[in-house]
């Protein structure tokens, strides 16, 4: 009997699995990271490929089984299992993650791997074909997103394999894609609170212009808030800018629920309501205005005016930044 809650749904095409292993690309002297090894149908290739599989399982009873399968043959020497959630794991080192994982933990995971130190060759993953499409999709494509976005400013992605239901027992629901994640290096070094600031409010129509975004009332409030702020602590020599704080630099760039509710409702965009301001007629201090004007000189010094985030490149996202954060405007 399978789990549902627990996304086991065992891989039972062999000609399938050879392929996944094939394309990973594995060396007899990878350290190779399995999550979710279920029964062992990929555990027992990947031993076959590498040197020393670790394979992290939730399931005490698939850990058992796993065991019992490997124990006694001389793979067992090279198959380090640890019970528990992947997700609340401290991953030891590997050179390459193969895994066939249940879906529910796509966007943590996938930002957990990506913020893993010291970095991994590749890891070659096979997710939901709609979340694949969207981790690989390029400025311009219908699908390109904040989850796009984030994932390529860590990693170069690609697609692998389609992967139909009937591949899997018993079938999920969903068809399912094989996906390349390769670790940029060096990483890049942004803040990831900044980024992640940014690339929401980029996104928050990304089919508007950005400068219609940024003449959004709510928009230029929060940023002179935090322009105020932060002049402030630069004046009293306090700035605490770049502040290190892994676990939540992780859950915070791998929170795309509103994409996945998006998904459901059959949605493509993951635009935000919020209320339109184009004229600032009302702003009678002027100091708001001001605040407005410098916003919109960055724009208009990098030709930002007329750009929109479903077309914007990862280096025209980081190029703005930078020329934000140059005049003094922060997101975080
Ligand atoms: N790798 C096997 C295969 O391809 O046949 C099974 C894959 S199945 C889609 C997902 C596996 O991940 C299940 O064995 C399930 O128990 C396990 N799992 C679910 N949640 C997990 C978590 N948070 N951490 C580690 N393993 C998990």
């Amino acid at each position: 009997t399978f789990h549902k809650s627990k996304g086991q749904h065992i891989l039972k095409n062999p000609l399938l699995v050879d392929s996944i292993v094939q394309k990973a690309g594995i060396k007899s002297t990878d350290v190779i990271l399995e999550i979710g090894p279920g029964t062992g149908n990929l555990t027992k290739k990947l031993l076959e490929a590498g040197k020393m599989v670790i394979a992290v399982e939730l399931d005490s009873r698939m850990v058992q089984e796993l065991g019992r399968r490997f124990q006694g043959t001389p793979f067992s020497t090279r198959l380090k299992i640890i019970q528990g959630d992947v997700l609340k794991t401290d991953l030891p080192y590997f050179d390459i993650c193969v895994a066939n994982i249940p879906y529910q933990i796509s966007s943590p995971l996938t930002f957990k791997l990506l913020f893993h130190q010291p970095a991994f060759r590749c890891a070659i993953i096979m997710f939901q074909k709609e979340f694949a499409m969207r981790l690989v999709a390029q400025p311009g494509d219908k699908l390109y997103c904040r989850l796009s976005v984030n994932t390529q400013l860590y990693a170069r992605v690609s697609h692998l394999l389609k992967v139909g239901k009937n591949n899997f027992r018993p079938p999920p629901k969903v068809d399912s894609s094989v996906v390349r994640i390769e670790p940029r290096k060096p990483r890049p070094q942004v803040n990831p609170k900044e980024w992640d600031g940014f690339i929401r409010m980029c996104f928050i129509r990304k089919n508007k212009t950005l400068s219609s975004i940024f003449r959004l009332k709510t928009v230029l409030s929060l940023l002179e808030k935090n322009y105020k702020t932060l002049q402030a602590l630069k004046s009293s020599q306090s700035s605490s800018m770049g502040n290190l704080d892994i676990e939540s630099d992780i859950s915070r760039l791998g929170d795309f629920k509103e994409d996945q509710k998006m998904d459901m409702d059959g949605g493509t965009d993951d635009e935000m309501e919020v209320e339109d301001d184009d004229d600032d007629e009302g702003d009678a201090e002027g100091e708001v205005s001001g605040f407005k004007d410098k916003v919109l000189a960055v724009l208009k010094e990098g030709q930002f005016e007329e750009k929109r985030a479903s077309k914007l490149t990862q280096q025209e996202f980081l190029y703005l930044l930078s020329l934000f954060n140059k005049a003094g405007i922060h997101f975080s």
